[in-house]
């Protein structure tokens, strides 16, 4: 048995190390390539993607796992690594070959049709290639088989999710949050954003965004900042790197932007070190890795607790430039909410409407109740309902989105499903750590981090995220703790 075993976990192991070399390879893409690299990038991605997917499907994995599965002494580690490789698996063997060939093709070509369909706002030229991608996805999902096709997609990204889970906890919110962007927009005292739009130096930025990344427990021995176009966090354990862009007239790009990032990178070096090559030591789902961006990005970073300690010290970092704003006031113009086109602008208040009309149209198409031609007046349609307003054209509505071009349907719902959970885990935290409205208002961010990762990181994908949410919060996935967050926090800085 243990020499099975041994095995299997040191194939799994090795694909685990292949795959942080394609992490690397990407990043390198988007932060050190030179601008001719693009091809080479491609040969080398498609070389690793090859060699991962024939260890993936070799038969010999299939017998160890057969194997495994006939035992009945595995210990609860082992026995949550084989469930999740043979998930995997499973999933890897039933496409076939033909099929994953043909997505290849088809994404890349939608990808750029897209871009072009952006720049000229014209979905018409776009859609024929949308079309066969999501063809091709559908037809992916069936042949994973299971029944609900968008449920096989959602699973991809949100092992154990399903959409009729999400379709409740979604429908319960969208109300709530309907009616409290209705409140907020007869606040009787609504702050401005004028301060954080001052001038800001790049440098000075940087070293702010280090400080406190620092502060959060981030270790830049183990990681580095750098610039890209899009944010993103890459890697594992003792080598985690984090990017982010800036604006020297808004300074929230950067800064809320360093926030989230590290918020992934503190749960990417806080995995067990003994486990975090095996399939269930790495991290539980997109939902919960976007639950600790968001948690340190909106609940801390977005808090006056926080900035009661740091705001003196932001003001350090830029002599002069905020002399006239007190606390209350910057509090408020970090936090200022309106309903806008743009997804990945929007605020606190009104970002899970925007997640909500995309899991509802990809559910309408994976159902076949809507067509690709239909999408662009469903779009509108749904942001005139949830948002109240209406994008002018396709380019700021329904093209505004890589996702979809890409293949990636099913994986807007991990957006919300990650501020939910943070929201829940934050509440469970004041449970354990009372006074931790105390230990923020003098910057001590660890005690917080410290909670994170016994609680969350550590366990990695031992329990699935619904399960992990449970046993830490003692309650489903819900919209409950996320809306008293957002209503005592919006109500209290709007007036109403
Ligand atoms: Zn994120």
């Amino acid at each position: 048995m243990t020499f099975t075993y041994e095995r299997f976990i040191e194939k799994w192991r090795t694909i685990h190390n292949l795959r942080e070399v394609q992490e690397l390879v990407d990043w390198d893409q988007q932060v050190m390539m030179p601008p001719l690299g693009t091809e080479q990038k491609g040969f080398q991605q498609a070389a690793l993607a090859g060699v991962v997917h024939s260890m993936l499907t070799d038969p010999g994995m299939g017998e160890l796992i057969e194997e495994l599965s006939l035992r009945g002494d595995l210990d609860l580690y082992q026995t949550a690594n084989l469930r999740d490789a043979k998930r995997e698996w499973e999933k890897e063997t039933k496409i076939p070959a033909r099929l994953v060939e043909e997505r290849a093709h088809a994404v890349a070509l939608a990808q750029g049709s897209w871009l072009e369909a952006r720049k000229n706002n014209d979905f018409s030229a776009f859609a024929p290639f949308l079309e066969k991608v999501v063809a091709i996805t559908r037809e992916m999902a069936e042949a994973v088989g299971g029944g609900n096709p968008y449920d096989v997609l959602i699973d991809d990204f949100e092992p154990g999710m399903t959409e009729n889970v999400l379709k409740g906890v979604f429908s319960a919110l969208k109300g709530r949050l309907v009616g409290l962007n209705d409140k907020i927009e007869g606040g009787s005292h609504p702050p401005t954003q004028e301060p954080v739009t001052r001038f800001f130096p790049r440098e000075k930025q940087e070293a702010f965004c280090v400080f406190l990344a620092k502060e959060m427990g981030y270790d830049f021995n183990a990681g580095r900042l750098d610039v890209s176009a899009h944010p993103f966090t890459s890697g594992t354990r003792r080598d985690v790197r984090i990017t982010t862009r800036y604006d020297e007239r808004f300074l929230n790009t950067a800064l809320f932007g360093v926030m989230h990032e590290a918020g992934h990178a503190l749960y990417e070096q806080g995995l067990d070190p003994d486990r975090y090559r095996d399939p269930s030591g790495q991290a539980c789902s997109l939902g919960i890795h976007e639950s600790q961006s968001r948690l340190w990005e909106n609940l801390i970073g977005r808090s006056r607790a926080f900035w009661v300690h740091y705001y003196p010290e932001l003001k350090r970092f830029f002599p002069g430039v905020l002399d006239d704003v007190d606390l209350d006031t910057f509090y408020g113009a970090i936090n200022v909410s309106r309903p806008s086109l743009i997804r990945v602008e929007a605020d606190e208040a009104t970002y899970n409407l925007h997640i909500i009309m995309r899991f509802e149209i990809e559910s309408d198409l994976m159902a076949g109740r809507l067509k690709v031609g239909d999408l662009p007046a469903a779009w509108n349609a749904k942001s005139r309902e949830l948002l109240g307003i209406e994008p002018e054209e396709d380019a700021n509505g329904v093209l505004q989105d890589v996702h979809w071009s890409a293949g990636l349907i099913g994986y807007f719902p991990t957006y919300a499903l990650g501020n939910l959970f943070s929201a829940q885990f934050m509440e469970a935290a004041r449970r354990d750590l009372p006074d931790i409205e105390e230990r923020l208002e003098k910057g001590d961010l660890i005690s917080l981090r410290k909670w994170l990762g016994e609680n969350i990181h550590f366990y990695g994908r031992l329990y699935l995220a619904e399960d992990l949410c449970e046993k830490v919060t003692g309650k489903k996935p819900s919209g409950d703790a996320l809306m008293s967050s957002l209503e005592g926090k919006y109500s209290e800085i709007y007036g109403f």
